[in-house]
């Protein structure tokens, strides 16, 4: 498996907020959004390598009963079904945190799904090359097949990073296309990499979750630690 790393640590986001979890992250993504927090999983992905076994015996290490798989896009990698199954087999709560492009048979207890808006789409303003990656990037990022298999299939949770308010007609069009979706489970989420810019968004997004009867979702490990890496 392409693997980044792995860290104990406290889930930040969406209805589990503050367990302490197990984080596994997968490295490679079939997408490049331009706000990226782990671009070494995504823009210039780490090419390491682990075994499954290893890996097993290092989530074990750590003696914690949530496990969540993450990444990059952890559903690119088949050994993410034998990863899962594994640590179903003794035990474990899984969460797959994925932008709902892919679909592979997991044993999961929580799909966390985030999907992404035009408002991902990278550009050379954004980053150098970036109008590069834009068309494939615009193709994958929205699966209506992928993201029905998802939600019907799993407990889900399904997170929207919003960076500006004219991303929100943009959720309401997403939410018309799944009326079945349960608006209980969908969360709003402030796109920030610094605890200034969670301050600054978390407000007006808080009224237009309301308005919309979904929730508001924390950014714990960004309101602590910002973008630094591994916590
Ligand atoms: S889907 Fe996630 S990991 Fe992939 S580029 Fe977007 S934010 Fe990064």
């Amino acid at each position: 498996m392409r693997f980044s790393e792995l860290f104990h640590s406290i889930q930040g986001e969406g209805g589990l907020a503050g367990t302490p979890s197990v984080f596994v992250r997968t490295s490679g993504c079939n997408l490049r959004c331009w706000f990226c927090d782990t671009p070494y999983t995504s823009w210039e992905p780490e090419k390491t390598r682990i075994a499954l076994q290893d890996l097993l015996e290092q989530v074990l290490a750590t003696d914690c009963e949530h496990v969540v798989v993450t990444g990059g896009e952890p559903m690119l990698q088949p050994a993410v079904v034998p990863l899962t199954e594994s640590l179903r087999a003794v035990g474990k709560h899984i969460t797959i945190e994925t932008a709902g492009t892919i679909f592979r048979p997991v044993a999961a207890d929580l799909i966390s799904l985030s999907p992404k808006l035009s408002n991902s789409t990278p550009t050379d303003a954004h980053r150098p090359q970036g109008s590069r990656y834009a068309a494939r990037h615009d193709r994958l990022r929205d699966n209506a097949e992928v993201v029905h298999s998802l939600t019907v299939n799993y407990d889900y949770q399904i997170k929207f990073v919003v960076d500006h308010e004219r991303d929100l007609a943009e959720i309401d069009d997403y939410l018309s296309r799944y009326p079945l979706l349960d608006h209980d489970k969908v969360y709003l989420m402030p796109q920030a990499r610094t605890a200034n810019e969670l301050a600054e968004k978390t407000p007006w997004l808080t009224a237009a979750a309301e308005a919309r009867g979904v929730r508001i979702s924390p950014r714990l490990h960004v309101e602590w630690w910002g973008d630094q890496r591994g916590v």
